[in-house]
């Protein structure tokens, strides 16, 4: 069942559409007529607590908080079915990677997705290469006469995160 939003007009975020089309250009969600393609086809539908063309809706009407604090922009697979359906050519699956990257502005991040960041940040890999899967994997590539196998240079990995700005987040995680 659809929830119910209830806001004051002065609780919402006018510029909130503006911010995000003006990063989108002419695939800007301010020509969405919902027609509800996008959720209709969207592969997570089922999943989501904000099927997409309510994050549209929730996005033009300036409800910010709900749609960043929304488990939705995290759930996407990013399959693009959506922005490849969409009769008025919204960029839905480029809209929600911007939202995501607000969020993760905002400090609001799942704790799935940072554990990842810090995983790789403190090895290379998104699953630890060490121990028990690490002789498995170095015994199984010797069987089949194959080389060595060398990890990631781990100073540009972690360079790259602390590029993207993402760094401070794998350190803060680190210390506690
Ligand atoms: S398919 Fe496009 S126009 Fe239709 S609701 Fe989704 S974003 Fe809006
Ligand atoms: S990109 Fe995301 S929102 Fe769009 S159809 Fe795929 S899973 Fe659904």
């Amino acid at each position: 069942m659809v929830e119910m939003i209830k806001k004051n007009a002065n609780d919402l975020d006018h510029q909130f559409r503006y911010e995000i089309s003006k990063k989108v250009g002419a695939k800007s969600l301010l020509n969405c007529i919902q027609c509800g393609v996008c959720s209709s086809g969207c592969t997570v539908t089922e999943y989501v607590d904000m099927q997409p063309h309510r994050v549209v809706a929730s996005c033009l009407l300036g409800l910010k908080e709900e749609v960043l604090s929304s488990q939705a922009i995290w759930t996407c697979s990013l399959c693009h079915r959506c922005t490849e359906r969409c009769p008025k050519n919204v960029d839905y699956s480029f809209i929600l990677a911007l939202l995501r990257n607000m969020s993760v502005k905002e400090g609001r991040i799942p704790k799935e997705y940072s554990g990842t960041v810090v995983t790789i940040y403190n090895n290379g890999f998104v699953i630890p290469f060490t121990g028990g899967l690490k002789d498995n994997i170095d015994r199984r590539r010797n069987r089949m006469g194959l080389p060595e196998f060398i990890g990631p240079n781990l100073d540009e990995i972690r360079f790259i995160i602390e590029e993207t700005g993402l760094g401070d987040l794998a350190k803060e995680k680190e210390d506690k």
